[in-house]
């Protein structure tokens, strides 16, 4: 019997948050998910940036069985193998020095902006709490992290919204240095902004965060949970600038598809985060580093990114090429890497493309901004790029 004749969509016991599609999928292979007819659906939207690897990946799969039979959960209270090398990864690949494994991106977020205020705190520097987000902002949706989120409609029924985060514009440093100040902790970026529509961060914009945050004695933190993980086509986004965040938040794509998060921290900023200062039951439990180091041992094989910035070359001549066939129907392309978005034109609706290419078997995500994004799997192959495009194409022409 398949799911969807047992359970009646107007009657589900599950609430109602997500307006869902009424698909039900019954397993996953590489680029593809089936449903429970073993109809295959072309996977580019990965579970919103989680599925990094695709789906069934054999080497994740045998990192899981295998920590199934040994160990799922112990506590923080004791050490953990597989913590300890997966946090000397994350920290060696970015300079940087101590790790906190949690279980979402919000609460990843979380827990660098406590961290970011109690630095300032350790050093006597105790007026020094405010955090600088960015406008179209998106950091997740637990009442700290709504207030850095800049979303009107997310926050609707849920004040008061917690003090100390302030918007400038996104992509514009004159604004960013007006809200520079003493209070400012911590400037709060993401690389490419993703719900907020595949917005990447103009040339030149990060470079000119690390300078204000320099000048004014504030720190830098990366929200990377959806741009990390090689989603870009580099391991982490800011990468490409040159620039050295001091805190960054990473999940979605860590655990590809084990929820995991991750705080990676300045040498400095873990040392202000004595015994006790912050904690988690479940973050980092074997199952889930056995995830994570499963999903880095793929990341970093020397052909990975090589090959990964072929696929994203291949993608972007496609979507250019698309871009001009369309071009009254396509305002903009976004985004970089494989967080690419399609910003239709007044008229066209990114809700209605991403329903057609759902009946063309092609699953997509929308975002803000009218924008249809693309969030390939990293592993996906040639003739699957090809494949993709010609989706796109028909769902344009018919849209
Ligand atoms: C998805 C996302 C979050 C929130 O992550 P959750 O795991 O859903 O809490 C935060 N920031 C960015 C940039 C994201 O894409």
């Amino acid at each position: 019997m398949k799911p969807q004749d047992t359970f009646a969509a107007d009657q589900s016991a599950v609430m109602p948050t997500y307006g869902r599609a009424d698909l039900w999928f019954e397993r996953g292979q590489g680029s593809y998910l089936y449903d429970y007819d073993g109809l295959a659906y072309l996977d580019c939207a990965s579970g919103i940036a989680v599925n990094n690897l695709g789906h069934n990946h054999p080497h994740l799969v045998a990192a899981l069985h295998a920590q199934i039979d040994k160990v799922w959960h112990v506590s923080n209270l004791y050490r953990i193998e597989g913590q300890e090398k997966l946090a000397a990864r994350l920290a060696k690949a970015t300079a940087l020095e101590h790790v906190f494994f949690c279980n979402s991106g919000a609460e990843a977020n979380e827990g660098a902006v406590k961290m970011a205020r109690r630095y300032h705190h350790a050093k006597g520097d105790t007026n020094r709490h405010v955090i600088l987000c960015a406008g179209g902002a998106f950091h997740g949706r637990t009442l700290g992290m709504l207030a850095a989120t800049d979303r009107p409609a997310f926050r609707e029924g849920f004040g008061p919204m917690a003090s100390g985060f302030i918007h400038a514009p996104f992509g514009n440093l004159n604004e960013l240095r007006n809200q520079m100040s003493d209070k400012i902790a911590a400037i709060f970026i993401e690389p490419v902004q993703g719900e907020g529509g595949a917005n990447a961060a103009p040339d030149g914009y990060l470079e000119g965060i690390r300078a204000a945050a320099d000048e004014f004695g504030a720190l830098v933190i990366a929200d990377e949970i959806q741009t990390g993980m090689g989603r870009t086509g580099h391991l982490f986004a800011y990468q490409k600038a040159g620039i050295q965040p001091d805190l960054i938040a990473v999940a979605k794509g860590l655990g590809g598809g084990f929820p995991m998060g991750a705080i990676i921290a300045r040498k400095e900023i873990g040392e202000a985060m004595g015994p006790g200062s912050h904690g988690t039951t479940f973050g980092g439990n074997p199952l889930a580093v056995a995830a994570g180091n499963a999903v880095m041992d793929v990341l970093e094989d020397e052909a990975f990114f090589p090959e990964l910035g072929q696929r994203i070359s291949q993608l972007d001549a496609g979507l250019a090429e698309l871009a001009s066939l369309y071009e009254g129907k396509i305002a903009e392309l976004r985004g970089t890497g494989f967080l690419r978005g399609i910003k239709l034109s007044e008229g066209y609706e990114a809700g209605v493309l991403n329903g057609m290419l759902r009946d063309h078997k092609l699953l997509a995500v929308p975002a803000a901004d009218n924008v249809l994004r693309l969030l390939p799997p990293l592993t996906i192959s040639s003739d699957e790029v090809d494949e993709l495009l010609r989706i796109l194409h028909n769902a344009m022409k018919a849209l």
